[in-house]
């Protein structure tokens, strides 16, 4: 060669995991480049010798033609002195100290592994473990970056010659694929599939191990199955979601649309929220109330051989006890799903990190993550702005942390619930590996002003970092404002069921005008009293009576109401002394409660056995051609709802359909949306609108508030690569955290990198 140009490349991004050695190795052998390629805990170092030409032509293919599953953030190259290398190879991962590399999640076996193993004459048929550089295990396996066997839990198992010869051939798929195995020399399942097709087919319930951790599975149109699994799982009401071979099979029981068909079979696999058909001959007890189903596609090997042609669809349920975090391991499972589960399906490869099923849906134009867990996490979600190291420790419900660095906000796989002390354990063990894996020092601890959260507890325990509190409803509205790429100054409004205040009340019926830096609390839900705490929360019928007094005060007695006959008279005398006499009562401006409230003087329900169960009822009772709204008055900052009770009062009296009162009610709540920013918006000059908080899952609310605010003019955003409920609170926190350590006033925060 006569004149050789040297170059070294850096590549930074989602690029381990995922294809990228092989893929650099082929095109510089196609472009008889020497050199070499690998990985370091900072991401990808190439070295390229050879005619400058073929450099650049590299270069550009690439940008433009990346590996599918890569995700590049940035390419640098610097020109070298040639060093006058003879061939192109792959070398041993390095490390550099203090690096950031991210770690791919997870990905659904790809369309050639579904071949190899479907193919009876490929030497994986069967093989409920085949992966590729395209497709397989990642976040579950890896102990350490770099993602290389030796430092994942396929460690123990040696590759055979064949699969070496693989793993070793450039041009073979599974050139560097790190879980490469086959059945002679791989991880093993210790039942067979027939048999556990069996055990299912006769009405049982079977353990399966899977990616992330164990799921309970029955047969979905099994009622005496499914009502025996919700016994045992002590869980009374909660849907299940369910797996089904293919995207026919999921037409048959639920409308798709087409983008809930891409949601469904991209590669993340997402639980997907679908609208169930009404003649669906599932069992009732599967989604009782529900309107819709959870419905996934197989996403390992596992999965799709576990159905054999004999299965349109099973039950498949995080194997967990109640509210516990999923069981991962063999020995951990035996004990504890022992109560629930007839069966087990082991097999023997570990899974390092505990991984859920993500849970998605699409509406208001897009797919919107609501449980970010399997195929999305650990991937960061991108920020704007530069932030510091920053461990922002979440909420209570629904919990994830956020990790930033760079610009980077990685926030943790749905942990769940702080509520026992197996999740809190969940909780501690994740955070303690990603700062490992991220290498992540926080400087700074930001934590919700609640002082019983056991996060909040948890961050201030931790007294070597600077401490930052953030109002809940604050965190809601910068985490929708961040992961829109906002910093400007919007209106939020942030709905859901709970959240600390600053004047020590419970929130969460809130208008404010907020940045990262700060925000003004410019409108609220009238304050009502919420008598008994949770137990107020379990049964909605004490909301109800909170609301009635509120309107009618002494004229309540007067009051000829179907929920008076329901609820027995002591009970209700208790809980009006309580309120009246601020007896274990607190007040809440919650839009959570007002919707207990509503359906059940609707008379929905005056219990629930799970959080926001009136609430999913409700949305799914409401007619669709309804459009009339209730009366609302909007004095100062306080939305008062007592002119709506009045109307519902008359309403229930007059047997007006539940369907038709929750379709106006939904329509009443939209209209204090647009009322509300449409005041602030001439008083502000502000018009971009940030909707956050639970409340903002449910679909009518949410896209009529949506559409009713574009057509005024506003420019709304709302949630997609982050739940709107508390598991997106973190990254909130986070970035509010930031903007204080940084000091940055209104504004500051648009600088980018
Ligand atoms: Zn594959
Ligand atoms: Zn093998
Ligand atoms: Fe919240």
């Amino acid at each position: 060669m006569l004149h050789p140009s040297r170059r070294q490349i850096r590549v930074h991004g989602i690029v381990q995991g995922v294809g990228f050695r092989p893929f650099v190795y082929n095109l510089a052998h196609s472009l008889g480049l020497a050199g070499y390629v690998l990985n370091s805990t900072a991401g990808v170092l190439i070295e390229l010798e050879g005619a400058r030409e073929q450099i650049e032509s590299f270069l550009r293919e690439l940008r433009e033609n990346p590996p599918p599953l890569a995700q590049i953030e940035d390419i640098a190259a610097v020109e070298l002195e040639p060093a006058g290398f003879e061939r192109f190879m792959i070398r041993e991962s390095v490390d550099e100290p203090g690096q950031l590399a991210p770690v791919s999640p997870d990905v659904a076996t790809c369309a050639d592994c579904l071949h190899d193993f479907l193919d009876p004459a490929n030497r994986r048929f069967g093989y409920p473990f085949t992966n590729c550089t395209n497709c397989g295990p990642r976040y579950t396996i890896t102990r350490m970056i770099p993602y290389d066997r030796p430092l994942t839990t396929m460690a123990c198992f040696p590759m055979c010659a064949d699969c070496l010869r693989e793993y070793e051939d450039p041009s073979n798929r599974r050139f560097h694929a790190q879980p490469n195995a086959c059945a002679k020399c791989g991880p093993a399942l210790s039942l067979s599939l027939a048999e556990v097709r069996r055990l299912l087919k006769a009405g049982q319930i079977v353990a399966i191990k899977g990616l992330g951790g164990f799921h309970l599975v029955c047969d979905p149109f099994n009622d005496d199955a499914v009502r025996l699994l919700r016994e045992r799982k002590k869980r009374s009401d909660k849907p299940f979601a369910l797996m089904v071979p293919d995207l026919a099979a999921a037409e048959q029981l639920c409308f798709v649309s087409d983008a809930e068909r891409a949601a469904l079979a991209g590669i993340r696999r997402p639980i997907v929220i679908l609208a169930r058909r009404p003649d669906a001959p599932l069992s009732q007890s599967l989604a009782p109330g529900n309107k819709t189903l959870g419905v996934m596609l197989p996403y390992t090997p596992l999965h799709h051989l576990l159905f054999g042609g004999e299965f349109s669809a099973l039950v498949m349920t995080s194997g967990n006890l109640s509210e516990e975090p999923i069981v991962t391991g063999n020995r951990e499972a035996a004990l504890r799903l022992k109560s629930i589960a007839d069966a087990f399906l082991f097999h023997n490869r570990d899974i390092h990190t505990r991984v859920d099923d993500s849970v998605a849906r699409v509406f208001a134009g897009a797919e919107r993550v609501l449980r970010r867990s399997r195929g999305y996490a650990p991937h960061p979600v991108a920020l704007n702005f530069p932030v510091a190291e920053i461990l922002a420790c979440g909420a209570e419900l629904k919990s994830t942390f956020c990790l930033t660095k760079e610009h980077h906000a990685f926030l943790s796989q749905h942990i769940g619930d702080l509520e026992n002390y197996e999740t809190l354990v969940f909780y501690r063990e994740t955070l303690d590996r990603m700062q490992q894996l991220f290498r992540i020092a926080p400087s700074a601890v930001a934590y919700d002003l609640h002082p019983q959260y056991l996060s909040t507890k948890l961050a201030l325990e931790m007294t070597d970092l600077e401490q930052i509190g953030v109002q809940h409803h604050h965190a809601h509205i910068a985490s929708c404002m961040a992961e829109n790429g906002i910093s400007d100054k919007v209106i939020g409004v942030a709905f859901d069921g709970t959240g600390f205040g600053t004047d020590g009340k419970i929130w969460g019926g809130e208008f404010l005008v907020a940045d990262f830096a700060g925000f003004e609390r410019r409108a609220h839900f009238r304050y009502i009293g919420l008598a008994g705490g949770d137990t107020a929360v379990r049964e909605p019928w004490r909301l109800a009576l909170s609301y009635l007094l509120d309107t009618f005060g002494a004229r309540i007695d007067a009051l000829d109401l179907p929920l008076f006959q329901r609820v027995p008279p002591r009970k209700i005398a208790t809980v009006r002394s309580m309120l009246e006499r601020r007896i274990n009562t607190v007040e809440t401006s919650a839009c959570g409660r007002l919707f207990d409230a509503v359906a059940s003087l609707a008379g929905l329900r005056d219990e629930v056995n799970f959080e926001a169960q009136a609430a999913i009822e409700f949305e799914a009772r409401a007619l669709a051609d309804v459009d009339a709204t209730y009366p609302f008055e909007i004095t100062g900052e306080e939305v008062d709802f007592r002119p709506m009770v009045e109307q519902i009062v008359r309403d229930v009296q007059a047997a007006k359909p539940i369907g038709w009162i929750a379709a106006a009610f939904h329509n009443t709540v939209a209209a204090v949306v647009v009322e509300v920013c449409l005041r602030l918006r001439s008083a502000e000059k502000i018009h971009r609108v940030c909707l956050s908080g639970g409340t903002f899952q449910n679909v009518y609310l949410v896209e009529r508030a949506a559409r009713l605010l574009g057509a005024a003019g506003f420019e709304v955003f709302l949630h997609a690569k982050v739940p709107p409920n508390d598991g997106g609170i973190s990254l909130g926190q986070a970035v509010i955290a930031n903007c204080k350590l940084r000091s940055c006033g209104p504004g500051d925060n648009r600088e980018t990198i």
